[in-house]
């Protein structure tokens, strides 16, 4: 691909990430020059530059937005931690929640991102393209751009997991899937507010990745609450459970 043609699509952004890609899009980044092209209709675009964490507004608009790309590339490309992930809107009251979500509680959360609308137009039979993430609150404009250069080929990634390994590097994996600890998290926030919930999860996950196995975790669990107060040890008790019940295949929607 040499050049792209672009839709922006805010789906309920705090504005910072538009912001930040105007800027990348104006004469002074000059996008343009990357055969970069700011169309204003989703039917003339190649790919749609996703920004917000997909609000219950916005839900069905930005379908619509996709569904009326031509089929083929149909690449969306997430701008900002909200449209990858929810960012700090993530269960929030105003994101969309799937309908087999719709449970009550912090188990079943609000979850936020544009990976929520795509998957369900792939559900739906909708062809949909690759999905480029570029995190950042917001990114600034370089990222911007070099998030879009790698699409287009023009620049090369600048860590590739072989050379790493070549290097004898480890590649550094979370030691827990990534949307069981923002589940956690939430519950954990409500259970002894922000602050402890993020040294207890951040404590668990370094007994997770010191255990070998089950047996060993629940060892280090109960060394780790013989060490701590009692109302951290009920908390790491509780996310234990809750790892152990996501891990022998409940899954995180059990
Ligand atoms: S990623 Fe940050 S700047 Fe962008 S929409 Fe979300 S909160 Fe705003």
């Amino acid at each position: 691909m040499r050049s792209v043609w672009v839709f922006h699509l805010d789906t309920g952004a705090c504005n910072g990430c538009e912001i930040e890609l105007f800027d990348a899009l104006t004469p002074y980044y000059d996008a343009e020059r990357f055969g970069v092209k700011l169309v204003g209709s989703p039917r003339h675009a190649h790919a749609v530059l996703a920004t917000g964490p997909l609000t219950r507004q916005s839900y069905h608009a930005a379908k619509e937005v996709i569904k009326a790309m031509p089929p083929k590339p149909r690449i969306i490309i997430a701008i900002g931690t909200c449209a990858c992930s929810g960012g700090i809107f993530y269960n929030g009251y105003p994101i969309h929640r799937r309908p087999e979500d719709g449970r009550k509680g912090s188990e079943y959360p609000r979850r936020g991102g544009i990976d929520e609308l795509v998957r369900d137009l792939r559900d739906e039979g909708e062809p949909v393209g690759p999905v480029m993430y570029i995190p950042g609150c917001p990114p600034r404009p370089e990222e911007i751009l070099y998030g879009i250069a790698l699409l287009l080929g023009l620049v090369e990634k600048r860590v590739r997991p072989e050379e790493h390994e070549a290097a004898g590097l480890e590649v550094g994996r979370p030691p827990i899937d990534e949307r069981l600890r923002l589940t956690l998290r939430e519950r954990l926030r409500h259970v002894i507010g922000h602050f402890d919930a993020d040294r207890v999860l951040e404590d668990f996950m370094g007994l997770v990745s010191r255990a070998k196995d089950e047996e060993e975790l629940h060892r280090l669990v109960e060394d780790y609450r013989s060490r701590k107060d009692e109302r951290l040890g009920a908390c790491m008790e509780l996310i234990e459970t809750e790892y152990l019940r996501w891990k022998r295949g409940g899954g995180e929607r059990s």
